[in-house]
């Protein structure tokens, strides 16, 4: 491979079994184009002479099974080939799977249930990726949940969600989202509400279930579920209860071998857990970088994934909303009335009166109306952000995707800031 850092346009040969991987410098963007054999981006194929655009921090890897070239056109960081990857092996759980989905099929029962369980970064989005990737290529429809909340893969980050896919992720741009179905938590961290998260990680699990029984392709075909990198106290119990939640077949545990250990320990006997390594391209995040992709994210959710969308800005007057979060401040027991736990008021909805503080602010769009009294386990149609309070004119000034009015009056507020400046 020819080198130079001013150099624009660097061709790499491959080997079979090896991959590429770079970073987009910040700010800039970077070309790929397959010019000679097969490739894939976790798990999506690329497109002989195809050009391919990502965006400044985007961290990928071309992965080829029997050799290429490629070129990259912009500014990287740090581009390598790599011999060593953990790619056979995720390959081999791949085909596990698809041979549990065979099963399902030729016995008309449920196809695997997967769970991707690991410490942050250690890839588990992208083997998820790779996995529901290689499923659609054997023409599967597998049922992708992710319960990452601190980046929320599939709406925004302090949402859960689930999605039928039923073609392969776009290279750049993951998988299209139509119609997922969404439930607001509203914290980056599970922590922040673990009787919610728990609740509503169960509430996912019975929809699933639901779209599994009116499709038989998704049935068969199975779930994969991405969770979050809290594996310890909390955080671990939550991974013992989704196991239970989604009836998990299969736990992928990615680089640990404690976590492993204890999955084994405490899973019963009928669910395989199995211990992978992460791949040496996952490269570490700081707490900077994972907030600036939880931003990335939001505006993405708004302005689109390639900046070619254009939301709408208009007000709304106080009385024609109704704005609630989820969980009351804990009480310490003595002072709850009689009769009431502390988990009860974890999952009440509270009223929120119009403020300042309300403004820069991510809300969910209920999908139930005022009065209902589901409304904490009712999933989501969208989402807004509130810019601006006026107190004088009881109005708020809203960014949303769609122009007004808003489908439903019911706002569920989330704790996680967003400023509307490009
Ligand atoms: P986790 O879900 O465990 O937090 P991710 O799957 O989101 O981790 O991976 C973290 C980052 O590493 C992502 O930006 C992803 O694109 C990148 N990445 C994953 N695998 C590779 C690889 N083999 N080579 C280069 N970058 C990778």
């Amino acid at each position: 491979e020819d080198k130079g850092e001013d150099k624009e346009k660097v061709t790499h040969k491959l080997e079979p079994d090896t991959e590429l991987r770079f970073e987009v410098e910040a700010g800039a963007t970077v070309q790929l184009e397959l010019t000679k054999g097969l490739a894939e981006v976790f798990g999506t194929e690329l497109i002989l002479n195809k050009k391919c655009t990502f965006q400044g921090g985007s961290k990928l890897a071309v992965y080829t099974f029997h050799g290429c070239t490629v070129t990259l056109t912009g500014k990287t960081e740090s581009a390598y080939i790599a011999k060593e990857t953990p790619m056979t092996m995720y390959v081999n759980t791949h085909a596990a799977l698809e041979q549990m989905r065979q099963k399902a099929d030729e016995e008309f029962t449920r196809g695997p249930r997967v769970m991707v369980v690991g410490p942050t970064d250690v890839g588990k989005s992208t083997v998820c990726r790779m996995l529901l990737n290689y499923a659609v290529r054997m023409e599967r429809a597998p049922i992708y949940v992710d319960l990452d909340v601190g980046q929320g893969n599939i709406a925004i980050p302090g949402t859960i969600g689930a999605l039928i896919v039923e073609r392969p992720a776009s290279v750049e741009e993951g998988f299209s989202e139509v119609a997922p179905l969404v439930f607001h938590f509203g914290h980056k961290s599970p922590g922040d509400n673990l009787t919610l998260y728990d609740l509503l990680i169960s509430q996912l699990a019975e929809m699933v279930n639901l779209r599994c029984e009116s499709n038989k392709r998704a049935n068969t075909s199975g779930v994969v579920i991405n969770t979050c990198g809290w594996v310890r106290g909390g955080g671990y119990h939550s991974i013992v209860h989704t196991a239970g939640a989604f009836e998990v077949d299969l736990v992928v545990v990615l680089d640990q071998e404690r976590l492993y250990n204890e999955l084994k320990r405490d899973l019963p006997d009928f669910v395989k857990v199995i211990l992978q390594p992460k791949s040496g391209g996952v490269v570490e995040r700081s707490k900077e970088t994972r907030e600036e992709s939880r931003d990335n994210r939001i505006r993405q959710y708004f302005y689109g994934k390639k900046n070619d969308l254009f939301p709408h800005t208009f007000e709304v007057k106080f009385n024609e909303v109704k704005i609630y979060k989820i969980g009351a401040p804990s009480l310490p027991d003595s002072c709850m009335p009689i009769g009431m736990v502390v988990q009860d008021n974890k999952t009440k909805l509270v009223p929120i009166q119009p403020s300042q503080s309300l403004s820069n602010r991510v809300l969910s769009i209920s999908l139930g109306e005022v009065g209902d009294d589901d409304i904490v386990t009712t999933n989501v149609a969208g989402f807004i952000v509130i810019t601006q309070v006026d107190m004088d004119r009881q109005s708020y000034t809203l960014l949303s995707p769609s122009p007004r009015p808003l489908p439903r009056s019911v706002l569920l507020v989330s704790d996680i800031p967003f400023m509307d400046i490009k």
